[in-house]
């Protein structure tokens, strides 16, 4: 990815959480500034593509009721949902690009965000602000919110979905931001959520440059290296908590 690009990605994300956006800049970002290069080549490597399953059906949007169309889709193994705001004027096709460049590790968000009610990767024309909302609930992005911006809400899908079973993640995410001693980004060092989010991102940009760059990762931020790998490897395999517990409520 080039400069500009870097910049583009780095503002989308941190208007995706506007309270976290100050201060701390004495910090050093310093895995997303050195890694940030790769993201340009996310995906690149892919042959698969987004296949609709069926749909339009008419369907009312979670977050406010109005209206949208819903459809069923598959990339790869993976099924799931997309639902597009009526108002956003998007159509389905434009959506294709940015799932397609997910690692093919990542595509289980999409399953997960798309179980029962739940909307699959939703398309909002506006998110207060925000270029995307995500959590193991759902998956919503404006229309210009790229596959970067999706990798770093994977994050939080993914860590919530281990989570609910082992309560104690995050926990253990801060004592690996402790112990490996760097920083994913300026935006990561506000909070440890927002840090595994961060490193994500990161990692599928490591994932998809090949094993050298994923073992330089894996050397510069070993605990964080190790957890997220777990998580990733983990997460898939869970079924949906039973109740809706606080992280569970927790996203963006
Ligand atoms: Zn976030």
């Amino acid at each position: 990815m080039n400069a500009l690009s870097f910049l583009l990605v780095t503002a989308v994300l941190l208007s995706a959480c506007p309270a976290v956006v100050a201060g701390k800049a004495d910090h050093p970002a310093k895995l997303m500034a050195h890694f940030g290069a790769l993201q340009g080549g996310v995906g690149k490597k892919n042959i698969d593509k987004v296949k609709i399953i069926s749909g339009p059906a008419p369907v009312e949007m979670l977050n406010d009721k109005s209206p949208g169309q819903v459809w069923q889709a598959s990339l790869g193994t993976v099924k799931f949902k997309i639902t597009i705001q009526d108002a956003t004027r998007v159509r389905i096709e434009e959506c294709f690009e940015r799932l397609q460049k997910l690692p093919p590790a990542y595509r289980a968000i999409l399953p997960i965000v798309s179980e029962g009610d739940k909307a699959g990767l939703a398309l909002y024309a506006k998110l207060g602000g925000a270029a995307a909302h995500g959590s193991q609930d759902y998956l919503n992005v404006v229309p210009t919110a790229g596959a970067q911006v999706i990798l770093h809400e994977a994050g939080h899908i993914l860590e919530q979905r281990v989570t609910s079973v082992r309560p104690d993640t995050l926990e253990r995410w801060k004592k690996a931001i402790a112990d490996d001693k760097v920083s994913v980004s300026a935006y990561g060092d506000q909070v440890a959520h927002e840090d595994l989010a961060e490193f994500s991102l990161v990692y599928a940009a490591c994932l998809d440059a090949g094993a050298a760059r994923l073992a330089e990762l894996q050397k510069m931020s070993p605990k964080r290296f190790a957890l997220w790998a777990d998580i990733l490897k983990t997460a898939p395999t869970l079924p949906p908590p039973q109740k809706k517990g606080h992280a569970g409520k927790r996203g963006k």
